[in-house]
């Protein structure tokens, strides 16, 4: 069983620390500030084994350079971008095993928000960086709307239980889209009230299940009859294919 916390950064990213119960040791997903993370494993008295980074963003990676000086431990990254200390470029892999004190680990190519883009998942739980968040998912900086899409679909094939730790706390905004989408769904309705309970209260929105994902996430249902008629409608074109659907949908958003 891993114990995951979250470490806020910035105004609203989020560094991922993972441990297995039991143990101090740690991995550090995407840590964009290394003060927030110093503290945090000084504050436990943790012991870091390892940086895992999903993407090139700055925002994700800026914190490495002094982890790794104060640290010492190797930096996992995706192989296809510019990673500062990067020690194992990773591409699309099973069995990925980092210290004995963790499961191992299988990281996924997940293109489309940046080019080279991976995402990591142990033990049922993934950490997807800037390809999914709640409710939506990343902006094209660097991929295409077909890779992002083709991406989605790999993560919407995942066992449904399968939690879903994105790198922002986005989710409130990307439910006021998803609702002017779908504006008859129940579960984003509800998600909506969830939400806005978690976020009241100080709490992160996340992990979500891919469950609920794929109940409330436009960008997980470009086959549900109403988004693609409310794509249409916003496109103006008849959509014949669900990746025009997505590209369409992933347009509407930025203007939204
Ligand atoms: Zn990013």
């Amino acid at each position: 069983m891993l114990n995951i916390q979250a470490v806020p950064a910035f105004n609203d990213n989020y560094i991922w620390f993972i441990q297995e119960q039991n143990s101090r040791k740690l991995l550090i997903v995407d840590p964009g500030d290394p003060k927030p993370v110093i503290e945090a494993i000084e504050q436990q008295q943790l012991n870091p084994v390892a940086l895992l980074i999903t993407h090139h963003h700055s925002d994700h990676i800026a914190g490495i350079k002094e982890l790794v000086k104060h640290y010492d431990i190797p930096v996992y990254g995706p192989k296809y971008e510019a990673i500062p200390s990067l020690t194992y470029p990773l591409t699309a892999c099973d069995d990925l095993k980092i210290d004995p004190a963790f499961s191992s680990l299988t990281v996924l190519d997940v293109p489309g928000h940046t080019s080279g883009h991976i995402a990591f998942l142990i033990e049922g739980n993934l950490f997807c960086g800037d390809t999914l968040f709640g409710a939506g998912c990343g902006r094209l900086l660097g991929g295409s709307a077909e890779q992002l899409h083709h991406s989605l679909q790999l993560i919407a094939r995942l066992p449904e239980q399968t939690k879903i730790f994105c790198a922002h706390e986005y989710t409130q905004a990307n439910l006021r889209f998803a609702i002017h989408v779908e504006p008859n769904n129940a579960d984003i309705k509800q998600r909506m009230i969830d939400t806005d309970a978690l976020v009241m209260n100080g709490k992160p929105s996340l992990p979500s299940l891919l469950e609920l994902e794929l109940k409330t996430n436009p960008f997980l249902r470009c086959q549900q009859p109403e988004i693609i008629l409310a794509s249409q409608q916003f496109s103006g074109q008849q959509l014949t294919s669900s990746a025009e659907v997505f590209t369409t949908l992933r347009s509407w958003k930025d203007q939204f």
